[in-house]
């Protein structure tokens, strides 16, 4: 049910207001947005210059102000008292919602401690987005932001990540991109299924679901596949990956098996000679959808 106190900001005593902005579409600049940041005294925003181009196109003329990672701890002194005295702030981000991988979270904890009302306006998350179009569950998910820059750390990172059932999602950059997916790879195996969502909402939107194995072909075919703005995703650990003695190498050898052989009597035989479950086998290829 639409609240009557959810459309305009001054109706109700709302000291900070959150809102998402596009992520690459201008149409996704939702009305309740568009009007919060006409109504408030101030927008706090990472970069002016980028803003203002936003603010143009919507017929917004409230003063702009950046608040970003860095200066962020500084600010937020000078804009409690601010928001004390009455004044009605709004915080964006270059797109997409605040502090979902951008600055924030400081200043929206600080708020709540001073006992100033926080209101979301909700709209485009690169998160949400690719998780609703990726073909992958979305019963659980976890969020897990940007992986470390390099490969040491990053698979340390992943190898935390090995059990978690969860469907994981992370941000990349396009110049990381391959090398992220070999090392999750590496580190999840060829099977894991994994999708790639690029340029969501804008002209060359695309969303490849595949085996972390066919998703690196892809990538190394295709250049193309690799610009523009990268979110990707990949299945949480099935359950039958937990079974006792199914081992990457195990895996590998029935998807082997698999190619001379049905699946299931690829996964009887390897039961019957290694002593592992028919049924974990069978319901892993099962999972990758190679039956
Ligand atoms: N706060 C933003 C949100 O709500 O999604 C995310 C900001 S984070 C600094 C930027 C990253 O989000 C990009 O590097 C990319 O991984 C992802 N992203 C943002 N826009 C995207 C788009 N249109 N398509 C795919 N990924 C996108």
């Amino acid at each position: 049910m639409m609240s009557a106190t959810s459309t305009a900001p001054d109706q109700r005593k709302t000291s900070l207001w959150v809102v998402a902005t596009p992520i690459g579409n201008l149409g996704d600049m939702s009305t309740r947005a568009t009007q919060t940041l006409q109504a408030v005294d101030l927008i706090l925003c990472e970069d002016t210059r980028h803003s203002r181009k936003l603010c143009q196109a919507s017929a917004i003329s409230t003063p702009l102000k950046s608040l970003h990672e860095h200066n962020e701890a500084q600010l937020i002194a000078e804009l409690l008292q601010r928001l004390q005295q009455g004044e009605q702030m709004a915080l964006i981000s270059d797109a997409g919602t605040p502090l979902i991988s951008d600055p924030g979270y400081r200043l929206v904890k600080a708020c709540h401690e001073a006992r100033l009302t926080v209101a979301a306006v909700p709209g485009p998350c690169a998160a949400i987005a690719a998780l609703s179009v990726a073909g992958l569950p979305s019963d659980r998910f976890s969020f897990q932001g940007f992986l470390p820059a390099k490969s040491a750390a990053r698979k340390k990172r992943l190898q935390g990540l090995v059990h978690e059932p969860a469907t994981m999602i992370f941000y990349e950059s396009p110049q990381r991109l391959q090398a992220s997916v070999r090392d999750m790879l590496e580190v999840f195996g060829d099977l894991r299924l994994a999708c790639q969502c690029r340029e969501l909402t804008k002209a060359f939107e695309t969303s490849n679901l595949g085996t972390l194995a066919e998703l690196e072909a892809l990538l190394a075919a295709d250049p193309d596949q690799s610009r523009g703005e990268q979110v990707l995703l990949v299945a949480g650990q099935p359950a039958a990956d937990r079974e006792p003695g199914i081992t990457p190498a195990v895996i590998a050898l029935h998807a082997e098996l698999c190619q001379h052989l049905p699946p299931r009597l690829a996964a009887g035989l390897l039961s019957q000679h290694l002593g592992v479950s028919r049924n974990a086998l069978y319901a892993l290829r099962l999972a990758a959808g190679r039956t």
